[in-house]
């Protein structure tokens, strides 16, 4: 819920509470991001998000003053709050650019947590910027924050995007923080050959306008893409990166570190970079569910593939991340019929079982909120892959057959493969190859990893 400068007015906290200032608001990840980053730390803390226009601000920064312990400030107020503060750090001071305030004894002191959350990014994937050429698409808010951290770690830094005078502008700004340092304006259709990192601070590229890119053609020597956007987390220029073989991030961990920064600031709260991970994974599963509905529209997530392919396992975990309830759709089966799959296949046989199938897919993706894991055959039948697919979204877990097989045999209760003889291996082997090019070609996304943890990441970012 955002409220409104009235509402804000009337409120009472109850607690220690901080606050998000921004104009418009529409939806806003903060809330949910600082209230996770609070049950990390143990901290019994509220955080709102108010919608504040520009010329009420000061009444809010006021207001504040009585009310909080410190807020967050976003577009358009980052520049506005400098002249109410009492402190501002360097960085922001030279950026021009505030986006945290902490409050302490009627004192307030700002800061720029953006520069940290970016140069998380950087740092948790080992980029060394020292003379290493960077180019910076873009000239806002972000890219000044991003360009000042290149330039501060003695990166040479090329600007470029569609107006070259405002990305002058920038540069100038740059050189006062940092007169001696490297730093050219780029036209798009002539980038250097020699760049290794990309940092695009456009929101080219962000949902719906997923297929755009910032840049036509990427330079070839390209080593790293980082991209703001967090929306979708895979974006076209990351793809175009991936393509030359440059490692990529999007800007989801920069968000989180930048809330995390914002605590520490305000309650010198510290968070390990396991809860950072785990924070950061629970925002990619909320960004799932979002992306379900919004782009997709739809209300479901069925996984399908092979037996022994870990469709439970992942299953549940994604349900646990997510908060959409988990299904076995054979489980759902078993319960209407109060019989087994084995006892149905032994005393029905096959064909019945797969009519038993379809009737109860209808009615277990016609409900809402859930992920689904299907029946290793459920897929087969074109029928249901249209029941599945109309609320779905069909995820196919494609793991190396050694992985499956290695399941298989540690478990019981598989009739399909009770009925193969001595062969099993080549026999279920076959029956594999066969439904693999059925998954591939139902599924509207496959995902493939031996590891649990990069599956699980998979799985959560092909929505
Ligand atoms: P901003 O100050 O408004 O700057 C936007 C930049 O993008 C400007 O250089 C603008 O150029 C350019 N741009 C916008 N639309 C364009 C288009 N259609 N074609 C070419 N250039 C275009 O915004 P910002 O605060 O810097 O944010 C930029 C991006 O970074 C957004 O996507 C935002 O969500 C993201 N961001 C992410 C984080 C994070 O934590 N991950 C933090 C801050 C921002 P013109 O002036 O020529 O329009």
């Amino acid at each position: 819920m955002v409220f409104t400068l009235e509402e804000f007015r009337k409120f009472t906290p109850r607690k220690e509470t901080f606050a998000l200032f921004g104009y418009p608001l529409g939806h806003t990840m903060s809330p949910e991001l600082h209230a996770d980053l609070f049950a990390c730390s143990a901290r019994d803390a509220d955080y709102i998000a108010v919608s504040v226009k520009p010329e009420r601000f000061a009444e809010a920064f006021a207001l504040a003053k009585e009310k909080l312990s410190g807020f967050n400030c976003t577009i358009p107020h980052k520049k506005a709050v400098i002249s109410l503060l009492d402190h501002v750090d360097k960085s922001a001071a030279d950026l021009h650019s505030v986006n945290t305030v902490s409050i302490e004894n009627g004192e307030t002191t700002g800061y720029n947590t953006d520069i940290l959350g970016f140069a998380a990014s950087l740092q948790a994937d080992g980029i060394k910027l020292a003379d290493r050429k960077c180019l910076l698409v873009g000239y806002g808010g972000a890219a000044a924050v991003m360009g000042y951290h290149c330039v501060s770690e003695g990166a040479q830094l090329y600007i470029t995007g569609r107006n070259l005078t405002k990305a002058e502008d920038l540069r100038l700004q740059l050189l006062t923080c940092f007169p001696k340092a490297k730093i050219m304006v780029a036209q798009p259709k002539n980038l250097p050959k020699q760049i290794s990192v990309i940092c695009n601070a456009t929101p080219i590229g962000m949902f719906p306008n997923e297929d755009a890119s910032p840049l036509a053609k990427l330079p070839y020597k390209i080593e790293y893409v980082f991209d703001a956007i967090y929306n979708p987390p895979v974006t076209a220029l990351m793809k175009q990166g991936r393509q030359l073989g440059a490692r990529t991030r999007d800007g989801l961990f920069m968000l989180v570190m930048q809330a995390a920064w914002a605590q520490t600031y305000w309650c010198e709260s510290e968070f390990s970079d396991a809860d950072c991970a785990k924070i950061l994974q629970l925002l990619y599963a909320k960004m799932a569910v979002k992306r379900l509905h919004d782009k997709y529209g739809k209300q479901n997530i069925a996984l399908c593939g092979f037996m022994g392919s870990g469709k439970t396992t992942f299953g549940k975990l994604l349900a646990k991340l997510t908060g959409l309830s988990f299904a076995d759709a054979d489980i759902y089966l078993e319960q209407k019929e109060g019989k087994s799959i084995s006892q149905i296949f032994s005393e029905h046989g096959e064909a019945h079982f797969r009519v038993l199938e379809t009737k109860y897919l209808k009615e277990i993706s016609s409900q809402q909120g859930l992920v689904i894991a299907l029946g290793g055959g459920a897929v087969l039948k074109p029928e249901n892959v249209s029941i599945i697919k109309n609320t779905c979204f069909l995820i196919y877990l494609n793991p190396p057959f050694r992985r499956i097989w290695k399941n298989l045999i540690s478990s019981k209760n598989r009739p399909l493969l009770d009925k193969q003889g001595e062969n099993r291996y080549a026999e279920t082997r076959k029956l594999y190859v066969s439904r693999r090019n059925v998954y591939l070609r139902v599924c509207d996304a496959s995902v493939r990893s031996t590891h649990k943890k990069q599956l699980t990441e998979d799985i959560i970012k092909c929505i």
